[in-house]
């Protein structure tokens, strides 16, 4: 069944005023092709909508948003040392790992607590705590709009990066992620670089840790400083931590000294919350927006903020920081 006129204020974490013309909820592969063939909607301008934990809406959307809400979680494949799990696009990306997590498959422990759903994780190569999806990842089934036809990608199909895939660039608006399916160990191999994790594992009194206290430290963790969309309307971090040639991270220390940096291959990463706080924005409210008192990178909804509202504020703040830094911030946030 096609909606009209749907608010997605309840489908967007920014919790943004806007409409769609046409909605069209999906719960299997053979729904979506329906969805897709009917010549009546064929004109239609489709927007793929998840958990809209991602998405920054400046306007309504007059065309048709299919919600993906394929659904289903199963062991398709095991060896001595992996299980292989395969999800539906719609599974809310927390559950999966709460599945995981009681099921012995780790991998995906670090990322625990990152909203959205399944389908949209290897949209932007979800990442936290050192762990991005890439390096659980299997492949994943998707649908190409313009024939209905399903396809299968590798991983090197994806063309993993930094918050990137190829869904975000060359095949931007081609596809419908329907399945993903991911290739978890037997025996964990536990990642606690980020020192956070070791302070906490340290304060919850585990000296030898699970993949269920892992989660639960990067649970306490994303909870302590991040704002609860529920509460506070945001799509976690509005920008991406820029990479930078290592010789112009040496120029910027030697006039910063406590400029932070990681090595990110050749070259070095820098943290853009730092960056920002360090042009006094955090916490500052700017009219119904602003940047958050305890994240500078998390661009926040006080309550009747508009898209447009928060776009301008975003491009305040990249200009500051390129006035400060020479360093150009790059939107994570898909700007619609
Ligand atoms: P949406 O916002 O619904 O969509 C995002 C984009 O993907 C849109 O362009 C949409 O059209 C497209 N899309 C969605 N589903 C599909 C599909 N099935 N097929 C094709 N295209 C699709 N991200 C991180 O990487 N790491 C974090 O630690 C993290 N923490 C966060 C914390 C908070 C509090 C919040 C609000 C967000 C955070 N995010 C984080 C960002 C966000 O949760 C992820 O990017 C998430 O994967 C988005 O999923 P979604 O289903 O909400 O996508
Ligand atoms: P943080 O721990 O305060 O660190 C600030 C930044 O420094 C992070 O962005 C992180 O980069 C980088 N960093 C810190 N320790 C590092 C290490 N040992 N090696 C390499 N890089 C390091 O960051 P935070 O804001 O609380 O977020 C914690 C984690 O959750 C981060 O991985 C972050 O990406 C993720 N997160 C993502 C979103 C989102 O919407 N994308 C929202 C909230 C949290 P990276 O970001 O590259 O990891």
């Amino acid at each position: 069944m096609i909606e009209q006129n749907v608010s997605l204020k309840p489908y967007n974490t920014f919790g943004l005023n806007a409409q769609a013309k046409l909605m069209a909820r999906v719960n299997s592969v053979a729904a979506l092709q329906e969805v897709l063939a009917d010549v009546k909607l064929k004109k239609e301008e489709r927007f793929i909508l998840g958990g809209g934990s991602n998405l920054l809406l400046t306007k309504d959307i007059d065309g048709l948003v299919i919600k993906n809400e394929l659904a289903g979680i199963e062991v398709v494949n095991e060896t001595p040392e992996h299980f292989f799990i395969k999800s539906g696009a719609g599974v809310v990306w927390h559950e999966l790992v709460l599945h995981c997590i009681a099921n012995g498959y780790a991998g995906i422990e670090n990322l625990s607590l990152i909203p959205g759903n399944v389908g949209a994780a290897p949209m932007q190569n979800i990442g936290a705590y050192g762990v991005e999806l890439k390096d659980v990842f299997h492949s994943l089934e998707a649908v190409e709009m313009a024939t209905g036809n399903v396809e299968s990608f590798s991983a090197s199909d994806c063309e993993f990066g930094y918050r990137e895939s190829v869904f975000k660039r060359k095949l931007k608006g081609q596809f419908i992620i329907s399945s993903v399916t991911l290739k978890l160990n037997k025996k964990p191999n536990f990642n606690t670089s980020y020192g956070a994790i070791e302070e906490e594992l340290q304060r919850l009194g585990i000296s030898s840790p699970s993949i269920k206290t892992v989660s639960q430290a990067v649970i306490n963790i994303r909870q302590s400083k991040l704002p609860d969309p529920k509460v506070l309307g945001n799509s976690g971090s509005f920008f991406k931590n820029p990479v930078v040639p290592t010789s112009q991270y040496e120029e910027l220390q030697a006039k910063h000294p406590n400029i932070p940096g990681y090595p990110a291959g050749d070259e070095t990463k820098l943290a853009a919350g730092w960056l920002i706080e360090q042009c006094g924005w955090k916490g500052k409210v700017v009219g119904n927006t602003g940047s958050h008192a305890k994240q500078a990178l998390v661009l926040v909804n006080y309550g009747n903020a508009t898209g447009v509202e928060i776009f301008k504020l975003s491009e305040q703040i990249m200009s500051s920081v390129y006035d400060a830094f020479g360093v150009r911030l790059e939107r994570e946030v898909n700007v619609y």
